[in-house]
């Protein structure tokens, strides 16, 4: 049976809902799809110990602050998950959990959305499924020959797993500076960059991630040079455990190794690092499957996007992912912004 509404959003994560909540302040019918069956979109699969990068304030949905958590001024991942899933309640958010959206198609008028739970037909699509579906592992060098485990970020849980072994982290970002930080009490570890990991200063946080962005936006709406916005700032936001451990010098980083071999890593000046387990924290690409029926025109796994909607079609529009649909666009905070010009511009397109 197919079924009709003006908005199907694709990803029932935070941006899913920062796009329904300005849908619904806006009278807009809609209904968002998600494939997880309980709230909390990506953050319900990270590490125990993730801790966000911006204090609670900082890490706010439109319309409603996230309350600080006892104990933590840089809250954890269950706690971002109960404010998703007391927003979702709060906002009444037309939301069905547990609905894997396998394509969209073009109908002329309307755009036509398949699912494994039926089919609906709307007349526009926003998608808003994340990075975390698809974790990215770059080409090295030997990566079949490692005998040992890898794994990538999204199945790296807590390091009781690691006790004892000889661990080789890849990455230079929050993900690798913090899972490196959560195993070196129980593993040998190795952390590896490209370059020399970036600390952001002591004293800011996310939030200066989040100003770099906001003044990046300006920069670019007022048609000026790029200033690069928060890769200008460093990578890695010095939270507590990985502020402790880099203190105590556990956390020096060694440059990317040349190759793998079967027992572990080895560099072009020959030196070897025997790991029982590599864990690439090497990043994501955004998960857009759903939308290959469209063709759409893109680069390096990107649509191109005219501010958050396709460029090539009206009816779509892209939320989270990344900087090329809205400066910090998937961040917590950064979100509502682009969610808000999104359902403003769908507003106009519907009339
Ligand atoms: P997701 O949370 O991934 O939600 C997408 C939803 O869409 C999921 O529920 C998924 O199941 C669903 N979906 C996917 N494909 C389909 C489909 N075909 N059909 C139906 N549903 C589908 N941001 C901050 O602001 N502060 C931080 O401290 C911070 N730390 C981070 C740490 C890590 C390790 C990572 C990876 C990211 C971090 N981020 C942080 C960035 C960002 O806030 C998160 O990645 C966030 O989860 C992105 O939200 P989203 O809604 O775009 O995607």
């Amino acid at each position: 049976m197919t079924q009709h509404t003006d908005v199907v959003v694709v990803g029932g994560g935070q941006a899913g809902l920062a796009v329904g909540y300005h849908l619904r302040r806006l009278g807009i019918e809609h209904l968002i799809l998600d494939a997880q069956t309980a709230a909390g979109g990506a953050w319900q699969h990270t590490w125990d110990s993730l801790r966000l990068f911006s204090p609670a304030a900082y890490s706010s949905l439109p319309g409603r602050l996230m309350p600080g958590q006892e104990g933590h001024l840089y809250p954890d991942a269950g706690h971002v998950v109960a404010y998703l899933a007391d927003y979702e309640k709060r906002y009444e958010l037309p939301i069905q959990h547990g609905v894997w959206v396998d394509a969209v198609h073009d109908e002329g008028t309307l755009l036509r959305v398949e699912t494994d739970s039926g089919t609906w037909r709307a007349r526009a699509v926003v998608s808003a499924t994340g990075t975390w579906t698809r974790p990215f592992v770059p080409a090295v060098e030997g990566r079949q020959e490692f005998t040992g485990r890898q794994l990538h970020t999204v199945h790296y849980k807590n390091p009781a797993e690691f006790a004892g072994q000889r661990v080789v982290v890849v990455g230079g970002g929050n993900s690798g500076a913090q899972i490196a930080a959560d195993l070196t009490g129980q593993a040998a570890v190795t952390w590896v960059t490209q370059r020399p990991p970036r600390y952001l200063a002591d004293d800011i946080d996310g939030r200066a991630l989040f100003d770099a962005a906001t003044a990046r936006r300006k920069t670019l709406d007022e048609g000026r040079t790029d200033t690069g916005g928060v890769a200008s700032l460093g990578d890695i936001v010095a939270v507590p455990p990985v502020r402790a451990a880099r203190d105590a010098g556990l956390l020096a980083a060694r440059p990317m190794f040349a190759r793998l071999t079967a027992r572990g890593a080895e560099w072009a000046d020959g030196i070897r690092q025997d790991a029982d387990a590599v864990i690439w924290t090497t990043g994501f690409r955004p998960a857009l499957a759903h939308l290959a029926g469209l063709r759409l025109r893109g680069t390096r796994g990107h649509i191109a996007t005219t501010g958050t909607r396709a460029s090539e079609d009206p009816r779509l529009h892209f939320l989270g992912y990344g900087d090329w649909t809205g400066p910090a666009s998937a961040t917590l905070i950064g979100v509502g912004r682009t969610a808000r010009e999104a359902a403003r511009e769908i507003r106009t397109l519907l009339s």
